[in-house]
């Protein structure tokens, strides 16, 4: 862990305090970017748990993690549906939360999101499996919990947790790089994620690569997801199999014919056991990330590339490939420092740690006594409109 990282935000507060300090730039960017309850560090947060809440495209995953990011309990349930209305969702999270804060003490609840996150971390704007536009979550939800909540996109919550306590750690600029069906991508300097002026930074997988290439579905063409995800991945291999391709006998054997059933991990099964065109499709993959890595170095020369997300499961098979490319692509090769690539460590709970983590940004210490009570309330009103709902069908 460097000092300077460490320093930096206690000494942004320090000037804050003494009121006459003169107003650095530094010091502008720390107030501009977070709320009022959010001016503190992680060194500075209180050590107490906090839930942690991922919610994906097809499952929400939902944790009590301890300060030093391990994760006490854990529970999941199903993604509701696209056209169900916000409220549903809502209401999934806080059943969540009140089934684990049965068992714990809950100061703090973070939310990984997938989707657009204003800068102020209250809206949602734009979530793509969900029924969110422009959807005030942060305050819907601390009003019905009782307690400080905190939203962010996925991949930042991600790259936090493996700058806390992955791969990331003691690396003051970091980029992390989430090979999912898509790309995802976040960006963090001297301990703090950088979310841009509207929140949407980090938005890598739809940098165009390839002029006039694959159509994606953002509505542009050629951009690097299409050329290096697990979407890109299963295309590829789908396309030879369709094709009939002696390359790809190994894998139509394996799925009986049944090109629908190749996917992302049964390809990289084939690849460790040394099926030549698995292989091959993921060093393709891993080239492409390389090519993207070098990008990425040009505009923002960070000292760490970390990659996760379900693709980076095949380890060397792609990061090989991508480290490679990388040297071959990166400007001023031979010139300059070269980035580390490493592979994330959190593995697919990385978003629900880094949610929590940085709740703990915005935790209190409540009382246990005055939280239950809430809680207590809040069931008794459920149970009083479920019974007068009751009362109203006829059926008491
Ligand atoms: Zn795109």
């Amino acid at each position: 862990m460097s000092t300077y990282r460490d320093l930096a935000l206690p000494r942004a507060l320090g000037s804050a305090r003494t009121g006459g300090a003169p107003i650095g730039s530094r010091r502008a960017t720390v107030l501009r970017t977070v709320g009022p309850r959010e001016r503190r560090s992680h060194l500075t947060a209180p050590r107490v748990p906090t839930v942690g809440i991922d919610i994906g495209g097809t499952k929400v995953m939902a944790g009590v993690v301890d300060a030093d990011g391990t994760i006490l309990e854990k529970v999941r349930t199903e993604t509701p549906d696209k056209s169900k209305s916000p409220k549903v969702v809502e209401d999934t999270i806080v059943e969540l939360v009140l089934d684990l804060s049965d068992r714990h003490d809950v100061h703090a609840v973070g939310i990984g999101a997938a989707g657009w996150v204003d800068a102020d971390r209250s809206n949602v704007l734009f979530a793509p499996h969900l029924n969110w536009r422009n959807e005030p979550l942060r305050d819907r939800l601390a009003g019905r919990l009782a307690v400080p909540v905190m939203v962010d996109n996925d991949a930042n919550t991600a790259a936090w947790a493996e700058w806390r306590f992955g791969a990331g750690r003691g690396e003051d600029h970091l980029v992390m790089i989430t090979l999912g069906t898509g790309i995802g991508g976040a960006i963090l300097e001297d301990g703090q994620v950088k979310r841009g002026r509207f929140g949407v930074a980090g938005e890598f997988g739809h940098m165009q690569v390839v002029p006039g290439g694959h159509r994606c579905p953002c509505g542009n063409r050629g951009c690097w997801e299409q050329y290096s995800s697990g979407n890109a991945l299963v295309r590829e291999a789908r396309e030879l199999a369709a094709a009939d391709s002696p390359v790809a006998y190994g894998i139509i054997d394996r799925v009986q014919g049944n090109i629908p059933e190749i996917t992302g991990p049964l390809i990289t099964e084939l690849a460790r056991e040394g099926d030549a065109m698995c292989v091959e499709l993921l060093q393709d993959i891993g080239q492409w990330l390389g090519v993207g890595i070098a990008n990425l170095a040009a505009a923002l020369d960070p000292s760490c590339f970390v990659i996760g997300g379900g693709v980076s499961a095949a380890d060397d098979l792609l990061i090989g490939p991508a480290r490679d490319a990388f040297r071959r692509h990166l400007t001023g090769r031979g010139y300059r420092p070269e980035a580390r690539i490493a592979r994330a460590q959190l593995g697919p709970e990385a978003g629900m740690v880094g949610a929590a983590d940085l709740a703990r940004l915005v935790a209190r210490r409540f009382r246990r006594a005055k939280r239950r009570r809430v809680e207590r309330y809040e069931r008794y009103e459920r149970y009083s409109d479920a019974r007068r709902a009751a009362q109203g069908s006829g059926s008491l």
